[in-house]
């Protein structure tokens, strides 16, 4: 049973200004009308009035042209929104929100991410760069939008009606006050138990000054496939950029490593189950401890997502394919079983 329907409002991660990071999402068994958590707000009213006039009836059947005042618009649809999930605050993850912060209807809304998330974006809304359009203080009427704080404490929080997000800090490279955070969220329908992973922009363990993907793939492994069978993941450059000019992203050779990881983590839960993500050492591994052989098919049964890919107007095709394309050629020798799709603008992803 489906747990989950998701619109990709955008999917790069720049420098295309009307593809950014944006997800609509809501559990399967309501409606579009019900209430839809806002994954990430880089693209948001402009990009959905594109992709609605490409799919009218993407979000349920159109009325007849005669009622124009029932018709669904990028408008009504963000009205539902009640709450926007930000792993970072990073522009290409947030303009939207920025932008429309003063116009949107239907009820307030808060703004879930970590502490430090909600720190950046008050910068923003400072009556400077933006007007203070968000407060803290969930009883002031004055305000549409909340800040409220998720923080990555190993437990859920549920942030939507039978929906609730466990944060894991995550790491998106370095700047002169050091390693620079993201987020990644697990997000459960709670009837179910059905849940997918999203991170939010990162950098493999490989290069990290902190390395933190393996205690996401731990949380992960013990529930894959049958109660997690889906992991969006960005994979912002194509192969063969340089890992100094990787900026805190991935490339293909990285979700590479990072699926091995992934996949060696369920191997290990299956050999060892009840261990999750706490029994087991947090040593750093040096090296893969499993043949190569023990990882074939551990990952059947997981979707996994490539999105965040920068286009740079170089490519005939879009650049996401070409990057999903080099990541299903590096991936195929592993025999890992997962397999590899691409978040495409527009798309209506079930999960
Ligand atoms: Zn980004
Ligand atoms: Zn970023």
């Amino acid at each position: 049973m489906p747990a989950f329907d998701i619109i990709v409002v955008g999917s790069g991660g720049g420098l295309d200004e009307t593809n950014l990071s944006g997800y609509l999402v809501k559990p399967s068994n309501t409606s579009w009308d019900d209430g839809i958590i806002a994954l990430e707000a880089g693209s948001g009213h402009g990009a959905l009035r594109h992709i609605m006039k490409r799919n009218p009836n993407i979000f349920g059947e159109q009325p007849p042209d005669e009622d124009p005042s029932k018709k669904t618009t990028p408008s009504t649809v963000y009205s539902n929104v009640k709450c926007f999930l930000l792993t970072h605050a990073h522009l290409d993850h947030i303009s939207s929100l920025v932008i429309s912060a003063g116009t949107f209807g239907g009820c307030s809304k808060r703004i879930y991410g970590s502490p430090q998330t909600l720190k950046d974006l008050e910068t923003i809304f400072n009556d400077r760069v933006w007007p203070r359009l968000a407060t803290y203080d969930e009883t002031n009427p004055l305000f549409r939008l909340v800040y409220h704080a998720i923080h990555a404490d190993g437990k859920y929080k549920t942030v939507f009606p039978d929906i609730a997000v466990r944060s894991m800090t995550i790491s998106h490279g370095k700047n002169e006050l050091g390693c620079y955070e993201s987020s990644c969220f697990f997000v459960k329908h709670l009837p179910t138990e059905h849940e997918f992973v999203f991170f939010g922009d990162v950098e493999p363990d490989s290069i990290a000054i902190q390395p933190r993907n393996i205690t996401v793939w731990r949380a992960a492994a013990p529930k894959i496939p049958h109660d997690l069978s889906a992991v969006f993941i960005e994979c912002s450059y194509p192969t063969g950029r340089p890992n100094e000019l990787l900026w805190g992203h991935l490339s293909p050779d990285h979700v590479v490593q990072e699926m091995i990881s992934l996949a060696t983590e369920v191997v290990l839960a299956r050999r060892l189950p009840g261990a999750g993500d706490r029994l087991r050492p947090r040593k750093k591994q040096k090296g893969n401890p499993l043949a190569p052989e023990a990882l074939h098919g551990a990952l059947n049964g997981l979707r996994v997502y490539i999105m965040h890919c920068k286009e740079n107007f170089n490519t005939e095709r879009p650049i996401n394919h070409v990057i999903g394309d080099q990541c299903r050629e590096l991936l195929a020798p592993h025999n890992l079983g997962l397999e590899l799709l691409t978040a495409d603008q527009g798309m209506k992803i079930v999960i």
